[in-house]
């Protein structure tokens, strides 16, 4: 990590959800703060979760800097949810080099705490394997009071 202070492993990991639909788009989501602009939230995650999003209109670029950006929507409803860096600009890719280059709008989705395999404790990205796709046995773990809004 170069930037002082961030580290995202004792960041709560995300079950993402479809606003829409309530789909659940990933179980790897982490609540993102944007570098350049604060006052939006965003959820990212570092696996692409082709399985329940896909790609929609062409490539963009923000005003605020040169990442090449595309929308992804949800395959159940449609709806946009969020977009894929495709090329990452050089400042974004010095300061979040944590790999997660899939973005999701609070607007569009929600996130759930997830909870370890004590049930009791949030998991933590720090103690993610870092291959963990089997969305089954991990939703039981749910705790409904843990919405972030
Ligand atoms: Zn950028
Ligand atoms: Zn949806």
């Amino acid at each position: 990590m170069s930037t002082s202070g961030f580290t995202f492993k004792d960041r709560c990991v995300s079950v993402l959800c479809c606003r829409f639909c309530q789909q659940v788009l990933s179980s790897r989501g982490m609540k993102a703060v944007l570098l350049a602009n604060t006052e939006i939230d965003l959820y990212s995650t570092d696996i692409p979760p082709t399985n329940t999003v896909d790609f929609i209109g062409s490539c963009y670029f923000t005003d605020i800097c040169k990442c090449k950006l595309k929308n992804i929507a949800c395959l159940k409803c449609g709806n946009v949810v969020g977009y894929h860096v495709i090329a990452p600009c050089k400042p974004c890719l010095l300061s979040c080099n944590n790999g997660h280059f899939w973005m999701f709008h609070s607007q569009a989705v929600f996130g759930i705490n997830r909870l370890d395999s004590s049930g009791v404790n949030l998991l933590l990205w720090g103690n993610l394997p870092d291959l963990d796709e089997s969305t089954d046995e991990d939703l039981s773990g749910i705790s409904e009071e843990e919405y972030i809004r």
